[in-house]
């Protein structure tokens, strides 16, 4: 089993370590046939892209498609949720500039309200710990997370379940009729075997990437397979793994 695409790549315009050409490069080295470049949105106050510079960006892989005729890159954003109504850091007009838009929660984000601040930083990390009140904090991040699919354009949700707890089975149904994808990510285990299991009880899609940081880790998904496999996931719910 191996990927033909890898569609959560980052680069040094948010925190990975290369240029959009050294992955571009690697990932035609690994037989990739696609590639996202997914970096960080701009809400991420560590290490967002700026807004400004994904215009730069849309240039840079509009011209490296010209050059590699052997690959189809793509231009995306990994997308932050900055309140709990499902708003997410990428306005319309970037929604417009882009090929692929992802969507994770994660730390280090400006939230729109300090309500929201709190409930993902202080709330959530708690919750972690006590019991109490976990399951009325877990069903608010599901609901986030259904009210952006509801809102945006989302293609795939980021290692679902990792940075915050989900109802895994809700957020796969609403992605489902929503015709969004969850991932299958390299570096985090969420999905985990038990939760592939529940989101593969229903009809939804998912997508296996390696949000690689540096060049040499595009398309490597080993571990992902290896949940894959444990998870007995039949290759055809997997959009972009073939079987040789
Ligand atoms: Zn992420
Ligand atoms: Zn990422």
């Amino acid at each position: 089993m191996r990927i033909i695409a890898d569609y959560h790549t980052h680069t040094r315009y948010s925190h990975g370590k290369g240029t959009i050409r050294e992955n571009v490069e690697a990932a035609i080295e690994k037989g990739l046939k696609a590639i996202g470049i997914c970096d960080h949105g701009p809400g991420h106050y560590l290490y967002g892209v700026k807004r400004e510079k994904i215009y730069q960006m849309r240039k840079e892989v509009d011209r490296l498609n010209r050059e590699y005729k052997e690959i189809r890159i793509l231009l995306g954003v990994e997308a932050n949720i900055i309140g709990f109504d499902g708003t997410i850091d990428v306005d319309e007009e970037i929604i417009e500039m882009l090929d692929i838009l992802l969507l994770g929660f994660h730390y280090g984000v400006l939230f729109r309200s300090v309500g929201d601040y709190l409930f993902m930083n202080v709330a959530n990390p708690v919750s972690k710990l006590l019991p109490i009140g976990r399951e009325r904090i877990i069903e608010r991040n599901t609901e986030a997370i259904i009210k952006a699919i509801e809102r945006y354009p989302i293609d795939i949700i980021t290692h679902p379940g990792d940075k915050v707890k989900l109802n895994t089975k809700k957020v796969a149904e609403a992605a489902y009729a929503k015709g969004v994808a969850l991932e299958i990510n390299e570096k985090h285990n969420e999905l985990s075997v038990e939760n592939l299991k529940i989101a593969l009880d229903t009809k939804v899609d998912f997508y296996i990437n390696s949000d690689a940081h540096r060049p040499e880790e595009v398309g490597m998904v080993d571990e992902a397979i290896k949940r894959v496999a444990e998870a007995n996931i039949p290759i055809s719910r997997i959009k972009n793994l073939i079987d040789k």
